[in-house]
């Protein structure tokens, strides 16, 4: 690789192996949560000492957090490309945002949704709170134009009324791209507005909303180098300036009196309660970082990456990739895949005790995609994702690792929490 990415925090450290020996961890699980950024570290020693309550004080070191936080929040929305009258609301995560979105909706909305989707953008607008007045489900599709034909058709059945397409904009099992782009077309062309859950694809590559074309979009601080709880909803006020607030309470009040409430106007409506400054000044500090690196530079380096590990794994006998569309589809460096004769639970095990090498086994918060998968006889599937502290080295540790571990089985034995024998 070309590019030299941003340092990652704790990059290099060692780790114990089971032989007694030390590691450097080889990270792929990336897509879960990845470290922050030494830049994020940075903002945060700046920021810890002058650090008080957001629009509370007139104190001045509430003064300075409060400028802090609307810089931050400028910073997201250049970073996220929105709209100059799109609103930048600060939230937990993409599950949060989702959450929120779906409390929005306005009355008689339909919602269409992919079951390929991750359980945060599954579920919510079908839980308690949603104010979906329908939900369809689609079924996963063949190819991305039929996902483009299959929303087009059930946005068309949909009644009158406002609609709702939520579509991912990479897979967390796959890391498909879907075609973002021609399903905003296609949703537009039938009155619908569109969600992207872009948690998985904004610590790949760009997403600018304005030029997807998109309505909304949602991601999360913590995939995306900086620490957990802060996320991000962009996108069209109207109804989110006509909902009733996500949360009740101090923020979000403008006046109260013993008979009524006023609520605030976006974005204060929907961040009830002392915000996250913190949160906000390291997840700007990740977009500031990642957009100064150059995205398309990283992108390219991860790239090689990606092609790197796909062909070593497709060279190793008893190892099947976990693709929904043709293995040339763009995805972002994401790679779920079983080994014939290996539970992914105990090779997960393997991976970590005896190669210092961190990934994911499970079915991965999408469990209507991950079981369509997987091939015959497997119930669960291993999933490797790639960052900005991935080197060449982890991906061979891990092409190596995976071949020994297909070829003879892991090492060592491993229990379950209760003591059983992993098969
Ligand atoms: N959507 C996708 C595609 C994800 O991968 C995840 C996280 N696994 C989420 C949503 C939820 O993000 P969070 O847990 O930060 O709310």
């Amino acid at each position: 690789p070309r590019t030299a990415p941003p340092a990652v925090v704790g990059a290099g450290a060692l780790i114990p192996l089971a032989d007694g020996t030390r590691t450097d961890y080889a990270n792929f699980d990336y897509a879960a949560s990845a470290p922050c950024l030494e830049a994020v570290r940075g903002a945060l020693d700046e920021a810890l000492p002058l650090y008080a309550s957001v629009h509370r004080g007139a104190g001045y070191l509430s003064q300075v957090s409060t400028a802090a936080y609307e810089r931050a929040r400028r910073a997201v929305a250049r970073f996220t490309g929105v709209r100059d009258d799109d609103a930048v609301v600060f939230v937990r995560g993409t599950t949060d945002a989702l959450n929120l979105l779906a409390r929005a909706l306005p009355e008689g909305c339909t919602v269409v949704v992919s079951s390929a989707e991750h359980h945060a953008n599954l579920l919510p607008w079908q839980h308690a709170g949603s104010r979906a007045a329908r939900v369809v489900r689609l079924p996963l599709p063949a190819s991305p134009r039929q996902a483009v034909e299959d929303a087009r058709a059930a946005l068309r059945a949909a009644p009158d009324g406002p609609k709702l397409l939520c579509v991912t904009a990479a897979s967390n099992v796959t890391g498909e791209i879907w075609p973002v782009r021609d399903l905003v077309e296609a949703a537009h062309a039938e009155g619908a507005r569109v969600a992207v859950d872009a948690a998985q694809y904004v610590p790949h590559r760009r997403f600018d909303l304005a030029d997807s074309g998109a309505d909304y979009v949602a991601y999360s601080g913590h995939k995306l180098y900086a620490p957990f709880g802060a996320g991000v909803l962009a996108g069209r006020t109207d109804w989110l300036r006509d909902a009733a607030p996500y949360l009740a309470g101090g923020g979000a009040t403008g006046n109260v009196t013993e008979d009524d409430v006023r609520w605030n106007d976006l974005p204060a409506r929907h961040e009830a309660g002392s915000p996250n400054v913190l949160g906000a000044v390291a997840l700007a500090a990740a977009c500031d970082a990642l957009t100064e690196a150059g995205q398309e530079a990283l992108h390219e380096r991860e790239e090689l990456l990606l092609r790197r590990l796909r062909a070593g794994l497709a060279a190793i006998p008893g190892v099947h990739d976990l693709s929904l569309w043709e293995p040339d589809h763009p995805r972002v460096g994401i790679v779920s895949f079983v080994v014939d004769g290996v539970p992914a639970g105990l090779l997960a095990a393997a991976l970590s005790a005896e190669h210092g090498i961190g990934v994911r086994d499970g079915l991965f918060c999408a469990h209507l995609l991950t079981r369509r998968l997987l091939p015959a006889g497997h119930d669960q599937a291993v999933r490797a994702s790639l960052g900005l502290g991935t080197t060449e080295e982890h991906v061979d540790r891990l092409l190596s690792a995976v071949a020994r571990i297909a070829e003879h089985g892991p090492a060592l034995e491993y229990r379950d929490d209760a003591g059983r024998l992993v098969p």
